[in-house]
């Protein structure tokens, strides 16, 4: 197998696949941390496992980022490899199971899955970010969590084998999935939909969720959705409004006076760090009023060192 991809990675411009030091502010949703190490943009299968092995035989570390809608980069950058799934974006449908790559924007999975008469994704209209991306944190929305309605999920062990996780009750719960905190590398979803000839109301639901997000003015700054989950049976937001907290600022950074879950950076010029401030004082604050702990679901990557 190690040979295949030797034999591969001559064949490949590595320039073109690896970059070193690319800024990645302008790959997130916040517009804020520094840079990569290096940056591998993968177009395929072989390309992902070339990627996987360059960084292994250098002994870098590697992350994986989508299209960062629930990240937070450090100031200081990602060591290491960072591999972008962006252009990992293949899809096909077969009877009711609808296969996508894992770079494959989730809005643009639930269009094709609807053109193709399969319904059961579209609650899920307008969630940023990509299918891997929603598969590793379970994102869901309207009541809908996607691991709901996956079949199996291929993807790759740090060795580059790949393997497959047929899903299975309590494989997924509330913002976790089976790869969440693992090092396994998500490379494609089999979703088992609805067949549903009725495609016009499934657009309408798909456009309504959408058309709700940009009227609760959810893109209007740059931001990661929700950066606390939500303890039992009570909002996160409730309780960061009910702390006084709502249109707070920490330089750059905002809580969102639209919705207390979301920091903004309202300036554009907040960094990382004011964001990460902001979202500890949010934490101090509501632990002294109610007594509970907020666990962030914002993610961070790179060098925190903390
Ligand atoms: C305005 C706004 C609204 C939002 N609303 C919601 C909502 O309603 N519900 C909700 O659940 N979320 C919401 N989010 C959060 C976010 O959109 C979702 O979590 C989304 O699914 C993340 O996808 P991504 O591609 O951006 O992942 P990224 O942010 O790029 O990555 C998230 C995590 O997944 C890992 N990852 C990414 N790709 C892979 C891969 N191929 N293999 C292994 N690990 C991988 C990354 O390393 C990281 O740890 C919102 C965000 C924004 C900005």
């Amino acid at each position: 197998m190690s040979s295949t991809i030797r034999n591969a990675d001559e064949k490949i411009n590595m320039d073109q696949l690896i970059h070193k030091k690319v800024a990645l502010a302008s790959l997130c949703s916040f517009g804020t941390g520094g840079a990569a190490d290096y940056l591998a943009i993968p177009t395929n299968l072989n390309e992902l496992r070339i990627s996987l092995h360059w960084a292994k035989s250098r002994q870098l570390p590697i992350t994986m980022l989508g299209r960062g809608t629930n990240v937070l980069i450090a100031d200081d950058g990602i060591e290491g490899l960072v591999i972008l799934t962006t252009r990992l974006d293949s899809h096909h449908a077969r009877g009711c199971i609808f296969c996508s790559e894992g770079g494959l924007s989730l809005d643009t999975a639930i269009n094709i899955a609807i053109e193709n008469s399969l319904s059961g994704l579209e609650p899920l209209g307008g969630l940023p970010g990509t299918v891997a991306g929603a598969v590793y944190g379970n994102a869901g929305a309207n009541g809908r969590y996607i691991g709901e309605l996956i079949e199996w999920v291929e993807y790759l062990d740090p060795a580059g084998n790949l393997l497959r996780y047929h899903n299975k009750e309590g494989g997924f719960s509330y913002k976790k999935s089976p790869f969440t905190n693992s090092d396994a590398i998500i490379y494609e979803v089999a979703f088992r939909l609805i067949p549903n000839k009725n495609s016009s109301k499934a657009r309408l639901i798909k456009e309504q969720s959408r058309t709700e997000r940009l009227e609760k003015g959810q893109f209007d700054l740059p931001s990661a959705g929700s950066v606390f989950k939500n303890p039992e049976n009570i909002s996160a937001g409730k309780l960061i409004e009910e702390a006084g907290l709502k249109g707070v600022m920490q330089n750059g950074a905002m809580v969102s006076p639209q919705h207390a879950n979301f920091i903004v950076n309202s300036s554009r010029r907040a960094t990382s760090q004011d964001i990460f401030d902001l979202s500890t004082l949010m934490q101090k604050r509501v632990k002294e009023l109610f007594g509970i702990t907020l666990e962030r679901e914002i993610i961070l990557l790179g060098r925190w060192n903390r």
